[in-house]
């Protein structure tokens, strides 16, 4: 049910990729939980989500204070600190949340992040890349 707390959605880091999930899963009706270490990226989308929060994510203590230890579902979507990405994984899996996706910038992320027990690794470079392959050569097949 909506407005549940275990219902809702954490996204941790506001970035370009992240601030653009945070968006679309609130306009689909979600109850979003967004975290960013940043003051200013906390501040800048505070206008526009209803729950921001500036905290450290790879701080077990703070994660647990948040409440996220209680979600079912957290996003991280911290990806040129790798070691942030990583450790705020790690965090998560002590805490027990059940579904964890993450996003990797490159194949070996990609590994550490499963290793170290995220369910879902996403990895939007690789993904669209290939996707945007498939759809130029179908379309030029097309018009051939
Ligand atoms: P994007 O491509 O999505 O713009 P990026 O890869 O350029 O992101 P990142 O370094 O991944 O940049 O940072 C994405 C966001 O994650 C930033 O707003 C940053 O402040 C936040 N972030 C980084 N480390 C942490 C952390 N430990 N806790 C919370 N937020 C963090």
């Amino acid at each position: 049910a909506r407005n549940s707390g275990d219902e809702s959605i954490a996204v941790i880091g506001l970035g370009r990729f992240g601030s653009h999930l945070a968006e679309s899963l609130s306009a689909l009706g979600h109850d979003v939980l967004a975290v960013d270490r940043n003051a200013q990226q906390v501040q800048k989308w505070s206008a526009h989500l209803d729950q921001v929060t500036q905290a450290d994510a790879t701080d077990e203590d703070a994660l647990r204070q948040l409440g996220i230890a209680d979600l079912q579902r957290v996003v991280v979507a911290i990806g040129a600190s790798v070691e942030a990405s990583v450790l705020t994984v790690l965090a998560l899996v002590e805490l027990g949340v059940p579904q964890i996706w993450a996003r990797a910038i490159s194949g070996q992320h990609a590994k550490i992040l499963s290793s170290v027990g995220a369910q879902h690794v996403i990895f939007p470079e690789a993904e669209t890349g290939e996707r945007l392959a498939h759809l130029i050569v179908t379309r030029m097949l097309d018009f051939v």
